[in-house]
């Protein structure tokens, strides 16, 4: 795909060739079942247990307290609902800009007769700590916070949270898929977290779910004995084995990453507030990921904006890649008290100044056009 350009890495990203190279031995002569005790099962062990030691040893955690999914969705469910119930406590608290992933795991657990706190976020798009503690009831038994929002990219004080969860004995979890590729995150401050692959240039539908020693979790899928029994089925050992070496690459290159990406995230505030009159930025413009740029567009409908970006072969989302199907405003900006549709721009190293001339550009022209009709 030629001349795309790709500012969408939040939604998902490209696998990076190294990530490849390195998975390719184990969907082609290494297939065996990591559950077998042949040699062709014990290379699937060993690159999986190694797999796990290099992403414990990032992420500053035992490897016995990470898990294998199949992705950061099911890493979330399994974190709350498993924590949830192998645990005494009836009330969770949660916020109302988390992932689906979360909210409806939190929903379903309503039906179950848990009950829930979604806390409210300021216009800032940020969990307030006080509404934290203000939450907090003697059957609290989980918080669940996500570290960054994939809307709005907003940063949460998940340290701070984290510290009053463990002073009130409550389980802390965090959805740090959103995170994980822009910044260098101890695990061992929290009680579970949750991170997907494909987020970090990684292959899709693998997941990890740190969970600390000790604490009880059920599994919420039954089956067979992998992963403890916490999370039965056969493992991806090829996508096992790409999770860990992106997640070494992402971590390796880090800091030159993050100068890029916040060059070009200035700059491409700079090209709107100069070219366009109309652009509201939705979420703190300091605390948030320096990948993302949320805005709205005052009396402009998104909704006719949108395929101009996508015949000039620019691919930015309007809202979350999974709420993009669905024409409407999302539950992240209603919670920060807007009422008008967003376009979400997350930029990533492999973009250019150039790239977000021609985005300011096609921006500004199909404005007119729309404002001319
Ligand atoms: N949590 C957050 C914050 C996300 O952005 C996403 C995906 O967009 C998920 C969870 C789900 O991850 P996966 O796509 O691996 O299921």
């Amino acid at each position: 795909m030629d001349n795309v350009i790709y500012v969408d890495n939040s939604s998902t990203t490209k696998l990076n060739e190294k990530v490849l190279a390195k998975m390719l031995p184990y969907l082609k002569e290494y297939y065996g079942n990591a559950s077998t005790v042949y040699k062709l099962g014990k290379i699937s062990t060993n690159a999986i247990e190694q797999s796990r030691n290099k992403i414990a040893k990032i992420l500053n955690v035992k490897s016995e307290e990470i898990y294998f999914t199949a992705s950061g969705t099911e890493a979330d469910n399994m974190a709350i609902e498993g924590i949830v119930k192998a645990n005494k406590g009836k009330h969770i608290i949660t916020s109302k800009i988390e992932h689906l992933a979360v909210l409806n795991c939190c929903k379903k657990l309503e039906d179950e007769g848990y009950e829930v706190t979604y806390l409210d976020v300021g216009e800032n798009g940020i969990v307030d700590i006080g509404d934290v503690k203000e939450a907090i009831r003697d059957d609290t038994v989980l918080i669940s916070i996500m570290y960054a929002n994939n809307e709005i990219g907003t940063i949460q004080p998940v340290n701070e949270i984290a510290d009053l969860a463990r002073e009130k004995g409550i389980y802390f979890h965090t959805d740090a898929v959103q995170a994980i590729p822009h910044m260098k995150i101890d695990a061992s401050k929290y009680d579970a977290l949750s991170i997907s692959a494909h987020k970090f240039n990684g292959p899709k539908g693998v997941g990890v779910l740190y969970l600390k020693d000790g604490i009880k979790i059920k599994n919420i899928i039954e089956g067979g004995h992998q992963e403890k029994g916490i999370r039965p089925g056969t493992e991806n050992v090829a996508g096992i084995v790409g999770t860990a070496e992106a997640l070494e690459l992402t971590m390796n290159n880090l800091l030159e990453n993050e100068e890029k990406i916040k060059r070009l995230q200035k700059y491409f505030i700079q090209r709107l507030n100069k070219e366009l009159d109309c652009v509201i930025y939705n979420g703190d413009m300091d605390r948030r990921l320096h990948s993302n740029i949320n805005i709205s567009l005052k009396d402009i409908d998104i909704q006719e904006v949108i395929p101009f970006l996508e015949l000039n072969n620019i691919y930015a989302s309007s809202g979350s890649a999974c709420n993009s199907g669905i024409k409407n405003i999302s539950h992240v900006i209603k919670a920060i008290g807007k009422n008008s549709m967003a376009i979400r721009f997350t930029l990533s190293s492999e973009n250019t100044f150039f790239q977000i001339d021609k985005i300011v550009n096609v921006l500004k022209n199909s404005i007119n056009i729309i404002k001319s009709k």
